[in-house]
C-alpha cells in the first residue's frame, strides 16, 4: 500500500506518540477529525499499523541483560528451531536471516548466570542448532519500532508549495500545530511567503523558518 501526506503525517505522529488524541491527529495532518478517523481506521485495516504496544525499558529494570544471538541452523530444520526458540520467554525478537547466519534473536535475561543457562540449557539443546554466536548490547542507541517514513519508501508526498513529487532532502516544518511538507528550502521560503500570516502566528521557534520569516520582512 502506498501512503499519501495524510497517511504519512498520521502515522510520524504515532511512531511518536500512539496515545495522542484524534483531534491532535486531526489538527497535525490538517484534516477534519472524521477524515483523521477514517484514515486510522483504513491504517489499521491494510495492518500498516501491526498493533500499538507498550515499549518497556530493560535498562530501567532490575538487572537485564540483553544480547543479539546469531544462530545458524541445519537446512532442514531452520522453521523448528525457528518456532522453538520464539517460544522460549528470554526471546522477544526473532528473524529469519540471510547470510553467515539463519536466525537473529535479541535475549533478554536477568543476568549471565541466566544467559549461560539459556545458552547451555536451551539453544544448544535444541536439534538442528548448529553454531551460534553472541553479542550484548551495551547502549541502546536507537530502537525505533518500525522504519522511519520518506519519499520513495512506500511513501508519495507532494511539496504543499510547488505540488511536485517530493523526492528527497524532504522539508518538514510545523505551521500552527499542522504539518507542512516541502520539496526544498526555495519552496518553503516561497509558501512562507505567500502566506505570511499563517507563519508569523505559529510561534515556531525553528530556524529555517526564522531564516525564512526574515527574509521577508
Ligand atoms: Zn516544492
Amino acid at each position: 500500500m502506498e501512503l499519501d501526506e495524510i497517511d504519512f503525517k498520521i502515522l510520524s505522529m504515532l511512531q511518536r506518540d500512539a496515545r495522542t488524541s484524534l483531534k491532535n491527529l486531526a489538527k497535525f495532518a490538517g484534516v477534519s477529525i472524521p477524515t483523521a478517523r477514517f484514515r486510522l481506521l483504513r491504517l489499521k485495516e491494510t495492518a500498516v499499523i501491526k498493533r500499538f504496544s507498550t515499549a518497556v525499558d530493560p535498562a530501567k529494570l532490575v538487572g537485564g541483560l540483553s544480547a543479539f544471538i546469531m544462530v545458524k541452523v541445519r537446512l532442514p530444520d531452520v522453521a523448528a528451531v525457528a518456532k522453538t526458540l520464539s517460544e522460549m520467554h528470554e526471546v522477544s525478537e526473532a528473524y529469519l536471516t540471510t547470510g553467515q547466519f539463519d536466525l537473529v534473536l535479541r535475549v533478554d535475561v536477568l543476568d549471565m548466570k541466566v544467559f549461560q543457562d539459556f545458552i547451555v540449557g536451551k539453544l544448544g539443546r535444541i536439534p538442528g542448532v548448529d553454531v551460534y554466536s553472541s553479542c550484548f548490547i551495551v547502549e541502546a542507541l536507537k530502537d525505533q519500532v518500525g522504519p522511519t517514513l520518506r519519499p520513495g519508501f512506500g511513501v508519495r508526498l507532494k511539496c504543499e508549495n510547488c505540488g511536485r513529487l517530493i523526492t528527497e532532502g524532504l522539508i518538514r516544518k510545523q505551521i500552527d500545530g499542522a504539518e507542512r511538507l516541502f520539496c526544498s528550502e526555495a519552496c518553503l521560503a516561497a509558501y512562507a511567503s505567500k502566506n505570511p500570516a499563517n507563519l508569523s502566528a505559529s510561534g515556531n521557534s525553528d530556524q529555517t523558518l526564522e531564516r525564512s520569516n526574515s527574509s521577508l520582512s
